[in-house]
Parts: structure tokens; sequence; C-alpha cells
């Protein structure tokens, strides 16, 4: 798959401001600062389309970035980041709530990538997450990302234990988005879900 050309197109706070063309989604989740907005910046190759989080936690909405590809167009949806520790829990509750209720309901939605650092085990909000996901019967992949930081033949014990954590017998997606490692394979997995 080719990106042709990739916009943002609007941060939602709401269903009315989703798109409504119907094409396919991709959602991401995961802790604030793991890496979202760089995974998303190194796979439609821009350097700051999705702004590395200065403020992270902050953002309580959804962040639509329109794509077109060779294959087919679709959005990338960047979900607020969970986790951080800076905001108060009714604070917390509302955007797990406002983030539960577009990934459970969101008919266009095709896969949540749920990215997961590759140096930390899970933390329990990415248990917690990973599980409700599961519960709702989602199509997820993890994304174990920033590879760069851990040598290569330390992989493999990393996504170990990620998946005994997750208690997943599916393999993360080993992922940087310093080096790309692992662009391809994401690609790849995008394009089977998009396809028309
Ligand atoms: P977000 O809050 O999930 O969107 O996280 P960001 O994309 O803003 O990344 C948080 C920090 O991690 C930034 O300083 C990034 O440069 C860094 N980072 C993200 N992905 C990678 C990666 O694959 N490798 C390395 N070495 N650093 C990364």
């Amino acid at each position: 798959m080719q990106i042709k050309k990739a916009s943002f197109l609007r941060g939602a706070v709401g269903p009315s401001q989703y798109p409504d063309d119907g094409f396919p989604e991709i959602a991401l989740v995961g802790r604030s600062n793991v890496g979202k907005s760089s995974l998303i910046n190194r796979l439609i190759n821009r350097k700051n389309l999705a702004r590395t989080s200065a403020q992270p936690g902050k953002t309580q909405q959804l962040n639509y970035y329109a794509i077109q590809s060779d294959i087919a167009p679709f959005y990338l949806v960047d979900c607020p980041g969970y986790g951080y520790a800076r905001v108060s829990r009714t604070e917390k509750e509302k955007w797990q709530a406002f983030i539960e209720k577009y990934l459970a309901n969101r008919v266009p939605l095709v896969l949540v990538l749920q990215v997961i650092d590759i140096r930390h085990e899970p933390s329990k909000d990415d248990i917690a997450m990973f599980n409700w996901l599961m519960d709702q019967d989602l199509p997820v992949a993890v994304v174990a990302t920033k590879a760069d930081k851990v040598p290569k033949g330390k992989w493999q014990a990393h996504t170990s234990k990620i998946m005994r954590a997750l208690d997943s017998p599916k393999k993360p997606l080993i992922f940087s988005a310093e080096s790309g490692i692992g662009l391809d394979q994401l690609k790849d997995l995008i394009e089977e879900l998009v396809e028309p």
C-alpha cells in the first residue's frame, strides 16, 4: 500500500463531528506518550502532521486523519491517551466513557491498534483496555513500539512478556517510528482491512 495524501480532518468531540462518508476507520489507543503520534507520522511519511504531544493527556478529542492510499481512502483516528497521571479521576472517567462509546458503536471501525511500549510490561490501564476491546469483540492488533530502544536479540523476550501480561496468543507487531521497523507489516495489515 502506498499513501498518496494525508491531512488532518478535525478533532472530533462528539458523534456529530465524525465523518459520514463511511470510509473505514483505524483507531489508535495507548497511554499518553507511548508514541501514537509518531506512529501516525511515520505511517504517512510526514514529520509533523500528527503533533507529538507537547501536552500529554490534554487532547480530549478524536483526531481524525484523512488518508488517501492507492488501495482505498480511510481514516486514522487517534484516541486520547490514557493513563496520564496528572488529571483528576472524574476527568479520566469522562474520557474513558467517550473513547469507549466511540469504539463500541462506530460502524466504519475496522481495526483498533493498541500501541504499547516494547520496553515495559503493559500497565494496568493497557491490560484493562485490551480486555475491554476483547470483550467488545473488536478487531485488535497490538503494536509494540519503540523497538529501536531494545536490542533485536531481546525483542522476542519483550513481546512474550507483553503476550503473557495480556493473556493473548497473538504476537504483537514490532514497530519503531524512529527506524521504520515493522512499517511494511503495518501497511500490509491496514491494506487488508481497508480494501474495498
Ligand atoms: P503520543 O503521546 O502517544 O502521541 O506519543 P508521541 O508520538 O508524542 O511520542 C512520545 C515520545 O516518544 C516522543 O518524544 C517521541 O519522539 C518518542 N517516540 C515515539 N515513538 C518512538 C520510537 O519508535 N522510538 C523512539 N526512540 N522514540 C519514540
